[in-house]
């Protein structure tokens, strides 16, 4: 799937996408809502006004995402919270989390492994517990999400505001027809993902709520704190903590693969979503199932994947050899280096500068004008006179002169510095075949016999290829 998405106005969709029916309009497919009619207009065409506004909030989720945990923190005012609940609890955040980021993300919205049915029924119960959706509708959304990052079409883009792809996408209502199409037929064919659409409020009752108050209770005699701790709140927290997949991972971070679209890397994000926080690499990669490829950084939902693959629950486990990895951060730093260079002064560029006759230039030295020409270049050091390292009377002596050979070495072998401070006060290029000379030698200077441009076509000076600096002066144009 490319992650990276065309722009608005650009051809955003896939002509071979239009052609296919919606994934809303079949009947024999569980659709999202049956009461919807794409011919009717969607209350998101309209404009919010003090009379409709609560037209345009999703309720339903306003009480699963909001309300619910409300009730919950003013319920622990009077639920004393055991330490056995609390583990129990922060197991089963952990287990529905994983069910999001395992089961959901990377095995169903991304297929990045294969799940034997032992696996997959797990997954879709536990990530059914932490009350997001099914996976046929999350998963849906998600690959959009992926198609169609930042534009319009992406279904939680950051581009609207950080809150907005946090929570406000679901709080607010959305017309199904903007979110960018997908591909969701393998979805359709599996049952797992089937039976959990059509069963998603048994699911969520069963999951999210009676079995945590089931485990606390027959464990050891909790049932409120069971019920309150590991069921409402503990949904609370896995939530938000998944919902940062979509903000925080678009907002926090660095881009070391690609910094044209949000998605950023960064460890707390890691930290608050099982390891889903390297969402740069994630885009990039999406159908990797790893998030991070170092050891070192925390990628639990990683870990566990592995683990199951050799219990022999998970399967074709899919990774990008690290060379192409390589190649994309070798691409993004030299992206960066090429920014860096930009905003320095590397000298007018040789075919911009003036031709001048060399007894010009002699008359202008003469003059007063403190002029050098090195290896056909002239440069005016008038200003620099007083600042020249190696004093006054070393710089002056080579006014009005041929001064290649006194610079490389004849005199001084000038630093790498040197060489770009001088390129920074050339003027002209001396007239008597020399100028050519130059230019032959600033395209020799690159094996491949063109001049190497970074991306805003500005020449590549590399340390040692100034085209001042001569290895054995050659006779210049003022000798020859
Ligand atoms: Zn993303
Ligand atoms: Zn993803």
């Amino acid at each position: 799937m490319p992650s990276h998405q065309p722009a608005a106005g650009m051809m955003a969709v896939d002509p071979d996408f239009v052609k296919q029916p919606s994934p809303m309009a079949k009947t024999t497919e569980p659709n999202r809502n049956k009461n919807y009619d794409p011919k009717k207009p969607h209350i998101t065409d309209m404009p919010i006004t003090k009379k409709n506004w609560y037209k345009h909030v999703n309720w339903l989720n306003v009480y699963f995402i909001l309300g619910i945990p409300v009730m919950g923190m003013v319920a622990a005012v009077w639920t004393p919270l055991y330490l056995k609940t609390f583990v129990w609890a922060f197991i089963y955040y952990f287990a529905t989390g994983l069910g999001i980021t395992a089961g959901y993300h990377r095995l169903w919205a991304h297929t990045s492994y294969s799940a034997t049915l032992p696996l997959k029924i797990f997954l879709a119960a536990v990530g059914g517990g932490a009350v997001e959706g099914s996976i046929r509708w999350w998963s849906r959304d998600h690959r959009a999400h992926h198609r169609y990052t930042d534009t319009d079409k992406d279904p939680y883009s950051v581009r609207k505001g950080l809150l907005y792809s946090h929570l406000g996408w679901m709080v607010m209502k959305q017309n199904p027809k903007r979110i960018g199409r997908t591909d969701i037929s393998d979805l359709n064919d599996d049952p797992v993902v089937v039976w959990q659409h059509r069963n998603y409020i048994k699911v969520v009752l069963a999951m999210g709520l009676i079995f945590p108050t089931l485990v606390a209770g027959l464990g050891w005699g909790d049932w409120l704190g069971g019920f309150v701790y590991a069921g409402i709140l503990r949904i609370f927290v896995v939530q938000q903590a998944t919902f940062c997949v979509n903000s925080l991972a678009h907002w926090l971070g660095e881009q070391p693969f690609d910094d044209r679209n949000s998605p950023r890397d960064h460890m707390i994000t890691a930290f608050a979503t099982l390891g889903e926080g390297y969402h740069n690499f994630h885009h990039e990669f999406p159908s990797d199932y790893r998030n991070a490829i170092v050891w070192y950084q925390y990628d639990p939902t990683k870990w566990s994947i592995w683990v199951w693959k050799q219990l022999g629950l998970a399967y074709d486990l899919k990774q990008f050899r690290s060379n192409e990895i390589e190649k994309g951060r070798v691409q993004q730093l030299q992206k960066k280096l090429d920014q860096k260079r930009a905003t320095l002064d590397w000298g007018t560029p040789l075919e911009q500068l003036p031709v001048m006759e060399w007894d010009d230039y002699i008359e202008q030295a003469k003059n007063g004008r403190g002029l050098i020409a090195v290896a056909g270049v002239v440069h005016d050091v008038t200003d620099f006179i007083k600042d020249h390292p190696g004093g006054k009377a070393m710089i002056k002596a080579g006014i009005g002169k041929d001064a290649t050979a006194m610079f490389n070495g004849g005199v001084y072998y000038h630093s790498n510095a040197a060489h770009n401070l001088l390129s920074t006060m050339r003027v002209g290029v001396i007239r008597g075949g020399c100028e050519v000379e130059i230019w032959k030698k600033a395209h020799a200077d690159n094996k491949e016999g063109k001049i190497v441009k970074d991306e805003f076509g500005n020449r590549i000076v590399r340390a040692g290829a100034q085209v001042t600096k001569v290895i054995e002066p050659t006779a210049s144009a003022g000798a020859a």
